[in-house]
Order: structure tokens, then C-alpha cells, then sequence
């Protein structure tokens, strides 16, 4: 866990300076920029394991970052927390739309944040064994991490990954969205169970014509069809 580099892009100083402090307690190399522009030119030259993204930035705000970093091939599954205030709800969805694998709310707690973040970075960690799933024309290589859809390549952020392989692993069961989150995110406490819709909606988008495997269980959750 140590020596992973986490970059803040964050203009209020007071909360950037919390997360440095209780980040870098952890043994995380924890960098921060305040503009969203300055920001973009940083991660292109040396992507970090890990952003965490305010979304009000002078320069680019932090949705216009995201949908940038989401289009380049480089930066597609970069793993990114939001920081989001109150009143920014909206914001929240959009910003989870696009791609975002977390977020987390103004006021937090340092120790929240820190479970987040090894939350997020334990879902890239590599498995110690080979497994490929096949679900129709769906081939998911969990070890490399690659997905393919009838033989063409997607890319698909690490939220998006774990959350496909749930589904798949446990194929003609449904899965609850609390059970969802428990097993894709680490814990249900506090984060709104929407956050698993939208993955789930971009995961369609992503599949394409193969997105009817999903199926949506009204009231309950989701399931792959057998
Ligand atoms: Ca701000």
C-alpha cells in the first residue's frame, strides 16, 4: 500500500491540507495542484494511482476533467473519488455518469476517506489466480484485466470491472444493490445506492447489444441471465 501516489486537485487549502496530513499518515505519496487545468497537464506526464477530485476548480472544473480523462485511452480507467458539497447533487450524478468510481461528501471524516481510498485501490489489486469468465460473448479476463465484447476490446474503469465480474460470478442470482455495494465498494453505510444504478447504467453503455444479460430486478436489484 505504500508509496502509491495519490493526487488531490483540490483549491480549498484547508481541506487539501487534511487529506495530505491523514493520507500521508498512511503511508500514501500524496501530491496536490489547486487548478483543474494544471491538473490535466500532471496527470498526462506521470498518471497517479489515484485521484481524488473536487469538483469546483478554478481552470477546468473537475467534470470537464473527468470527461477529458475518460476519453483518452491512457487515462480511461483511472481511478477517481469526487469530493462533492452539499448542494452539488446534481453534480454527483453527473460526475458518477461519467465515470467516476466514488465519492465522497464535504464535511468528511479523514478516516472515511482513508477507507475509500484503500477501498478503491484494493479493487485493482491483482488476482493471485488466473480467471477468465465467459458469459455469452461476453469474455472477461479478470487477471489482465481486459473485457472483450465479440472479440473487440472495451475499456472499463475498476468499479466497472468488479462490478461486472460480481454479476457474472454469480450468474441467475440476483444481486441486491446493498449486497452490490458491499462486495464492489466495500461497505453500504452511507453511500446512496443510486451510485450502483449509474454503474450498472454505464456498464450497459459499454456492452453494447450484450447489455440485455443484465437484466433489472424492479425493487431488488440485478441479475445476469443464466
Ligand atoms: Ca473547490
Amino acid at each position: 500500500m505504500s508509496g502509491q501516489r495519490l493526487l488531490v486537485i483540490e483549491d480549498e487549502s484547508d481541506i487539501a491540507d487534511v487529506l495530505r496530513y491523514n493520507l500521508g499518515k498512511e503511508g500514501f505519496d500524496v501530491d496536490v495542484i489547486s487548478r483543474g487545468d494544471h491538473a490535466l497537464e500532471a496527470i498526462r506526464e506521470s498518471p497517479p494511482d489515484l485521484l481524488l477530485l473536487d469538483l469546483m476548480l478554478p481552470g477546468l472544473d473537475g467534470l470537464e476533467l473527468m470527461r477529458i480523462l475518460r476519453r483518452a485511452p491512457t487515462t480511461a480507467a483511472l481511478p477517481v473519488i469526487m469530493i462533492t458539497a452539499r448542494g452539488e447533487e446534481i453534480d454527483r450524478i453527473v460526475g458518477l455518469e461519467l465515470g467516476a468510481d466514488d465519492y465522497i461528501s464535504k464535511p468528511f471524516s479523514p478516516r472515511e476517506v482513508v477507507l475509500r481510498v484503500k477501498s478503491l485501490l484494493r479493487r485493482l489489486e491483482p488476482q493471485a489466480e488466473a480467471e477468465l469468465l465467459e458469459a455469452g460473448r461476453i469474455r472477461l479476463d479478470v487477471t489482465g484485466h481486459r473485457l472483450e465484447v465479440d472479440g473487440v476490446e472495451v475499456s472499463l474503469t475498476a468499479t466497472e470491472f468488479r462490478l461486472l465480474r460480481e454479476l457474472i460470478v454469480n450468474a441467475g442470482r440476483v444481486q441486491t444493490r446493498d449486497r452490490l455495494l458491499t462486495e464492489v465498494w466495500g461497505y453500504s453505510d452511507d453511500v446512496d445506492s443510486r451510485t450502483v444504478d449509474t454503474h450498472v447504467r454505464r456498464l450497459r453503455k459499454k456492452l453494447g447489444p450484450e447489455s440485455t444479460f443484465i437484466e433489472t430486478v424492479v425493487g431488488v436489484g440485478y441479475r445476469i441471465r443464466k
